[in-house]
């Protein structure tokens, strides 16, 4: 298996926009440009704004063209946690928002014409024991009283693969192949007449009262208003809000191609994605070109500045472990490659959006489940800044000035979430 520092989805852009050298004025700066920075850039400069992109690297390089290609409607914690947590008008709230993501999603595939293999097929959060089963019934009535398409179904009937007991199947969203959506979004952004600078890292953001000043390697952005974008990176600007983002490893692995009759032996007949619903998720999908890409299972912290690297061989390892245990028909099946990417964490796992500063807005809408909804705050975000009145899905994940507890993810609570879930498996195959 080779473990590869790129995203193995699809090829790096042929050509590199121009780093900033020398001073710039503009309307609004955006600094990152994931699939969030790039959507509110391209929203912003059809409205007429003048508008500069900054990227440390190349647009869409991070979590956006790196993870695993399910457009969901999930909110990143357990359904049921959230029931329990949260009053039900909000949870409402973030359901219709999460939903609301989803179509965004969509219809910026079909508005750029990006062609990326999008699959509308819903997603199944999957049982793989008799107590996971339990709890993806009382999810699927969560989610039903907050306003969420989703429904729970069985196994066999669902044509989920064997060993997968049933579970909950969001009829919304589907999958598709991030990384040629991310070039496709890059080239939207640019065709749009955003001023990108790409490997040019925004070292410092200051709020000068009437406006903003980002400080360069090689240059300086004068700005009436900043957005950051910066997804894990969050933190190393000193102007995000303390505490804003938790820096998390995740790593995916791919499969060699597999015959499809062999999908239709294990029982995979309706081809839907699944993630599992341990405490810690396991995902599996199929590709157009017919291998399987699953991931997560272990994950790692990081600290800003965060490096590029590669997943650890022994990561890479427990997930073919995991894919082989979770699917014994397909035991002879290699692994190929395996890459992964930064997500950061908010410390209420929830998508947040608020104020840094008068001049700086932000958002941080990762946690593992935010390809659609980065997206969508970074649009509703444009338009804030652009004058529009607060959309109520941005007021659903509005934290205005909010300062930040830290969050409780750390290298030892992972790794216990690990154990646990490994003595679920243990357990399941002795009692199912
Ligand atoms: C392995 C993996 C699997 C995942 N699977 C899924 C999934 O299946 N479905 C789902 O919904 N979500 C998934 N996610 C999460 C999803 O990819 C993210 O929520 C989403 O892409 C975040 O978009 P973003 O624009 O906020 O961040 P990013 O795409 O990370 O973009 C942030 C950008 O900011 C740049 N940047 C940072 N700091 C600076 C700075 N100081 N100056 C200039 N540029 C800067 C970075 O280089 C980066 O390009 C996954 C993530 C990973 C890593």
């Amino acid at each position: 298996m080779e473990l590869m520092s790129d995203t193995g989805w699809a090829e790096q852009p042929a050509t590199v926009e121009a780093p900033l050298t020398g001073g710039v004025d503009c309307d609004v700066v955006v600094i990152g440009g994931g699939g969030g920075g790039m959507t509110a850039a391209l929203r912003l400069a059809e409205a007429g704004a003048d508008v500069v992109l900054l990227e440390a690297k190349t647009l869409g390089s991070g979590a956006t063209s790196r993870n695993a290609g399910y457009i969901t409607n999930s909110i990143a914690a357990d359904p049921e946690l959230l029931g329990f947590l949260l009053r039900r008008e909000r949870l409402r709230n973030l359901y219709r928002f999460a939903e609301n993501a989803v179509h965004f999603a969509e219809h910026a595939i079909a508005g750029h014409h990006i062609d990326c293999g999008y699959r509308r097929e819903g997603i199944v959060m999957a049982a793989v024991s008799n107590g996971q089963l339990r709890h993806a019934r009382r999810i699927a009535k969560v989610m039903a009283r907050a306003g969420s398409s989703a429904e729970f179904v069985e196994g066999a009937a669902a044509g989920l693969p064997e060993g997968f007991l049933g579970g909950v199947r969001e009829k919304v969203g589907g999958t598709l192949n991030p990384g040629e959506f991310a070039l496709g979004l890059r080239a939207a952004t640019i065709a749009a007449g955003v001023r990108v600078h790409e490997f040019t890292s925004a070292r410092d953001v200051t709020d000068t009262g009437d406006g903003v000043t980002v400080d360069t390697p090689s240059g300086m952005v004068k700005a009436r208003k900043a957005l950051l974008t910066t997804n894990a990176d969050s933190n190393g600007l000193s102007i995000a809000p303390k505490h804003l983002a938790s820096p998390v490893w995740t790593s995916l692995v791919e499969t060699e191609r597999i015959a499809p009759e062999r999908l239709d032996e294990i029982g995979w007949t309706s081809r839907a994605p699944l993630v599992t619903l341990h405490m810690i998720l396991e995902s599996y999908r199929l590709t157009p070109w017919n291998t399987i890409v699953f991931g997560t299972r272990r994950l790692q912290t990081g600290r800003n500045p965060l490096p590029d690297r590669m997943p650890a061989r022994t990561i890479a390892d427990d997930l073919v472990r995991g894919f082989h245990q979770r699917f014994p028909g397909l035991r002879d099946v290699k692994a190929r490659q395996a890459w992964g990417g930064w997500i950061g964490m908010s410390s209420s796992w929830l998508p947040v959006a608020g104020e840094a500063s008068d001049n700086v807005l932000y958002s941080l809408a990762c946690n593992g489940h935010g390809f659609a909804q980065a997206q969508y705050v970074g649009r509703l975000l444009a338009d804030h800044v652009g004058g529009a009145p607060l959309h109520e899905d941005l007021a659903a994940i509005w934290q205005g000035r909010r300062r930040f507890r830290r969050g409780f993810v750390s290298s030892p609570a992972l790794y216990a979430g690990w154990l646990a879930d490994r003595a679920s498996d243990r357990l399941a195959a002795l009692t199912n």
